[in-house]
């Protein structure tokens, strides 16, 4: 069975594309940071034998380094970094809070090229492809409202942090993209998103399945087209 590790597995489109790869027979590692608060999550284990739950916050370096060592013998067709932040919602010029800021940056930028650092060993084995969940909203081109400076920064820089990982993976073919997942239901999303979780997952999952080693490097959003950086 090809194995998927998913971070953020708990709930909103982690927990949605969990649940699509367990129902088309991969074997899902999901981590989150607490299971015993996972109850959707938990739910799957009695009819899904490929489903393990691990307990990952991912700005944890230290967790992060031993489970990837409690796993080091397990081969990883695909890394989804889907856990996010989005950080306070009124946020205004002039009033900046830079803690605030920092955990945006540590949670989207930093912690998923830090879980991709620690199972790349993993990753090489199979030639597999590590995607990260992005933002329309990290797109510079595409910022027609302005605002939202924590979480846009920090997806930009998600977004340059995934082409240096498909330059750098490119010689191991392993593929590194990142989507834009629409804008879907979730707590994050809010009530009004206009798709919910299971047609985004579907359409990340459809993109993820098509995958060319030519694709690596770019921005996709959940319809497989490409987005501007
Ligand atoms: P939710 O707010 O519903 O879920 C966020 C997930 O991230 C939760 O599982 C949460 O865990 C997890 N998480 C947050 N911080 C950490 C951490 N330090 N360690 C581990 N897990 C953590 O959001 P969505 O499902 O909507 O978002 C999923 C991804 O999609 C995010 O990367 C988001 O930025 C992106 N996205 C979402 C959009 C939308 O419209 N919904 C639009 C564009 C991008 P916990 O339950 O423990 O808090």
């Amino acid at each position: 069975m090809p194995q998927l590790l998913i971070t953020g597995a708990n709930r909103g489109i982690g927990l949605a594309l969990t649940e699509l790869y367990l129902a088309s027979g991969w074997d899902v590692v999901a981590c989150c940071r607490d299971p015993s608060q996972a109850d959707d999550l938990l739910y799957l284990i009695s009819d899904n034998p490929g489903l393990e739950v691990y307990q990952l916050d991912v700005t944890d370096y230290d967790g992060l380094a031993a489970l990837a060592q409690e796993l080091d013998d397990r081969p990883i067709d695909l890394l989804i970094n889907n856990a996010g932040y989005y950080g306070p919602n009124a946020v205004l010029l002039g009033d900046i809070p830079m803690e605030e800021w920092r955990k945006v940056l540590e949670i989207n930028t930093i912690a998923p090229l830090k879980v991709t650092e620690a199972f790349l060993p993993q990753l090489r084995g199979t030639k597999g492809t590590v995607a990260c969940i992005s933002s329309k909203m990290g797109s510079i081109e595409e910022n027609h409202s302005g605002g939202s400076y924590l979480y846009r920064s920090s997806k930009a820089a998600l977004n340059a942090v995934n082409k240096s990982l498909a330059l750098d993976l490119s010689p191991d073919a392993i593929k590194a993209v990142v989507i834009h997942p629409g804008w879907v239901r979730t707590d994050m999303g809010g009530p009004h998103g206009l798709i919910d979780t299971a047609t985004s997952a579907q359409g990340i999952k459809t993109l993820l399945d098509r995958l060319t080693p030519q694709d690596s490097g770019k921005f996709f959003d959940y319809q497989g087209r490409q987005l501007a950086w």
